[in-house]
């Protein structure tokens, strides 16, 4: 039986990745989280649901010593990484941290399965690693130039840099195959959620959320007064700014038609994906059918731009269809949204 190793599986994105492989594979999994941002309610619901499958390991990426400790004790068939700072306006005030917490300690475990053989290797990207393309008819492809316009997307495009020059690395004799998947805007909760109870359920839980559906999702259930749109003048159909909304689920499953996908090659070592729908919303359109759906009304304040923000960020996915098995189920923003505003009930 294969052992995978989860950085961050305490979070968002890591946890429901840790549901659909426990759900649908027989794999064992650990979890590394220093629960900075992540959730212990999270692991002990997965815990609960699959008994004995999984371990927590609160260890830091940054302490060197812990981390090894454990390559040395466990050997891991593959890697996982989503343990990350992710807020694209922290990063502009706080710049070296996210250099330090995603590019540095990225090098540093990536050093760790080279050494101690780990033969596969799934990176958190982002669609930030982009910047703000212009003038594309299809969607920003894979091998759109990478330009990122704050330092959260600098901080995974050096990290991915780094893991592909890495794959070079004379300590890599097994021939590590690395997979990264450039994410999209990820909101919604577990489809598998049922007659939700306390602590029964998978969705997204945040300190101090930012992430605009989430932001709404607050103030219809009124844990939050108002909110603001960040830019109301940008080169877009109604001045707002337009993403490629994807539900959790099917991020999830991404990474394990990818996971597939790595244990299928045999002749190249890495593989980049683009992860979304490949069709944008814009801010306002979120927010109207947030209101439309919840049949909630809340303040929106309007503000100037935010920080870092691109005007558009819209998929080409052609090739994970094209080179991987990977069915998104949930495409449509009713759903993410319906899915979400359940999660946020009971979080009330
Ligand atoms: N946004 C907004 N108000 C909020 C949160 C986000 O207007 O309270 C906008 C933000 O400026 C961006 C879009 O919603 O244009 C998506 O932002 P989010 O933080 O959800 O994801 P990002 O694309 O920054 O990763």
């Amino acid at each position: 039986m294969e052992t995978i190793l989860i950085t961050g599986g305490c979070g968002y994105i890591g946890s429901h990745t840790a549901l659909h492989f426990l759900k649908y594979t027989d794999k064992k999994i650990i979890i590394i989280d220093n629960l900075s941002s992540g959730f212990l309610e999270n692991f002990n619901y997965l815990d609960k649901k699959y008994p004995n499958r999984l371990i927590l390991e609160k260890i830091d990426l940054s302490d060197l010593v812990a981390l090894e400790a454990l390559f040395k004790k466990q050997k891991f068939d593959a890697l996982l990484h989503f343990a990350a700072a992710l807020s694209v306006e922290e990063s502009m005030h706080m710049p070296l941290w996210y250099y330090q917490n995603n590019t540095i300690n990225t090098t540093n475990i990536f050093k760790l399965c080279l050494k101690y053989g780990v033969e596969k290797f799934i990176f958190s990207s982002t669609a930030a690693v982009y910047g703000e393309p212009k003038n594309l008819d299809n969607g920003i492809t894979e091998d759109t130039n990478l330009m990122p316009i704050n330092p959260y997307g600098a901080s995974k495009m050096m990290s991915e840099r780094i893991l592909i020059d890495g794959l070079m690395d004379i300590q890599n004799k097994i021939g590590l195959k690395l997979g990264i998947l450039r994410y999209f805007n990820v909101a919604g909760a577990s489809m598998d959620n049922q007659n939700l109870t306390k602590n029964d359920g998978l969705g997204q839980r945040s300190k101090n959320a930012t992430h605009l559906i989430k932001v709404a999702l607050e103030c219809a259930t009124k844990k939050r007064e108002k909110m603001a749109i960040f830019g109301t003048n940008y080169p877009t159909k109604d001045g707002t700014c337009i993403r490629d909304y994807i539900h959790i689920d099917d991020l999830a499953s991404a990474h394990l038609c990818v996971y597939d996908y790595l244990d299928s090659i045999e002749n190249r070592e890495f593989e980049i994906f683009n992860v979304g729908y490949g069709c944008g919303h814009s801010v306002k359109e979120v927010i109207e059918n947030i209101k439309l759906i919840t049949k909630k009304d809340f303040c929106v304040e309007l503000k100037p731009p935010r920080l870092g923000d691109p005007a558009k960020l819209i998929g080409n996915v052609e090739k994970i269809f094209k080179k991987t098995k990977w069915k998104p189920k949930f495409n449509d923003l009713e759903t993410i949204i319906k899915s979400a505003y359940e999660w946020e009930c009971y979080l009330s």
